[in-house]
C-alpha cells in the first residue's frame, strides 16, 4: 500500500498495522531517497537550464530500492527535487547572504552553505548560479514549511513507530553519487559504493559489515566513510544507543545511468537484483535481531 502525504511516497507505512510485505512479513527496516525526487514546483524558478538542473538529482534511485515494501520494509522518496530544499541539510544551515529580507532564527551556515550547497542550493555546482540574485525570505520559510519539515515528520513517525513495536529499527538513506570528484570533476571515484555511518556513531557495526560484504560479494568496490560520512538525516535519527541504526549509502552512478542523459543503461536490471537481494539480506538481519531480543 502506498500513498502520497505532502510530497512524501509512503509505501508500507507502519501506521498502517495490517500492511505487510508480499512475503508476508513486517520488519523494523526503513529505506528513504531524499533526492530522487524530480516533481518541479510551478513556483520553483530558476536561471540554470533544466536538464543542467536535473544532474542535481539521484536519478532512479527510488526505483532501484521499490522492491523494499515487498520484503516488509518501508520506503519514503521525497517527489519535490534537492535542489528547491535539501532535507538532508540542518534547517539553519542557509547563507544570510541568499536571503532578501530578514530571518526569524539565528542561523548557522557551515561550509556546504558557504559552497552554495546547504539547505538551499544556490549553486548547482563551481560556477553555475541558481538564481540571478536574493531570495525571499519568505520564500525559503515556504519550501520549509511545504517540504522540509513534512519529510522530517513522516521519517521521525515511522522511525518512532517500528522502534515501538520492534524495539530497534535499521534505517538505509539512499542516494547516488557523480562518478567523478574534484574541484574541475575530472577526479574518477574508485568506490562503487560508499557505505556511511558518520565514523561509527549512527549504527551498530555489525549493520555496516553485513552491506558492505554483500556489496563486496557482488564484485563491487565498497568504500566506508570516505568520501561521504552521512549529514543530517543520520545525525539527527542514528541513535545505536537506543537501537536506531542508521546508514548512508551511496551508489556510483556508473553503475546504472548515463550521467548527461540521466537515462538507464545497461547495468540497472543487474544493479536493481543486486539492490533486492541486499534489501532481502537487511531484512533477514533485521528479523534475527528482533528475534532474538523476544527470546531474551
Ligand atoms: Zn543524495
Amino acid at each position: 500500500m502506498s500513498f502520497v502525504i505532502d510530497d512524501v511516497l509512503v509505501r508500507n507505512d507502519p501506521a498502517n498495522g495490517s500492511a505487510m510485505g508480499t512475503m508476508g512479513r513486517r520488519l523494523p527496516v526503513l529505506f528513504d531517497s531524499p533526492h530522487s525526487g524530480r516533481v518541479y514546483p510551478a513556483d520553483f524558478q530558476v536561471i540554470c537550464p533544466h536538464p543542467l538542473l536535473r544532474q542535481a538529482e539521484d536519478t532512479h534511485v527510488e526505483e532501484l530500492f521499490a522492491t523494499a515494501p515487498d520484503h516488509g520494509a518501508t520506503l519514503l522518496c521525497a517527489l519535490f527535487p534537492r535542489t528547491c530544499i535539501d532535507v538532508n541539510r540542518a534547517v539553519d544551515d542557509i547563507d544570510p547572504a541568499l536571503l532578501d529580507g530578514a530571518w526569524p532564527t539565528p542561523l548557522h551556515p557551515t561550509a556546504r552553505s558557504m559552497m552554495g550547497m546547504g539547505l538551499i542550493r544556490s549553486m548547482l555546482r563551481p560556477g553555475v548560479p541558481l538564481y540571478d540574485g536574493k531570495l525571499p525570505a519568505a520564500v525559503v520559510a515556504d519550501r520549509i514549511d511545504r517540504y522540509y519539515r513534512p519529510y522530517h515528520a513522516q521519517m521521525r513517525a515511522t522511525l518512532d513507530r517500528l522502534a515501538e513495536r520492534f524495539g530497534a529499527v535499521w534505517h538505509v538513506n539512499c542516494h547516488s553519487m557523480p562518478s567523478t570528484l574534484g574541484p574541475d570533476g575530472r577526479d574518477p571515484l574508485a568506490a562503487d559504493f560508499v557505505i556511511g555511518d558518520r565514523d561509527g556513531t549512527t549504527s551498530e557495526a555489525g549493520f555496516v559489515a553485513l552491506v558492505a560484504e554483500t556489496l563486496r560479494g557482488f564484485g563491487h568496490r565498497v568504500a566506508i566513510n570516505d568520501p561521504y560520512k552521512g549529514v543530517e538525516l543520520l545525525a539527527r535519527y542514528g541513535d545505536p544507543a537506543r537501537g536506531r541504526h542508521s546508514i548512508q549509502l551511496e551508489i556510483n552512478r556508473r553503475l546504472y545511468m548515463n550521467e548527461e542523459t540521466l537515462e538507464r543503461h545497461d547495468g540497472f536490471a543487474r544493479l536493481k537484483g543486486e539492490i533486492d537481494t541486499l534489501i532481502r539480506r537487511i531484512a533477514d538481519h533485521a528479523e534475527r535481531r528482533v528475534l532474538r531480543r523476544a527470546a531474551e
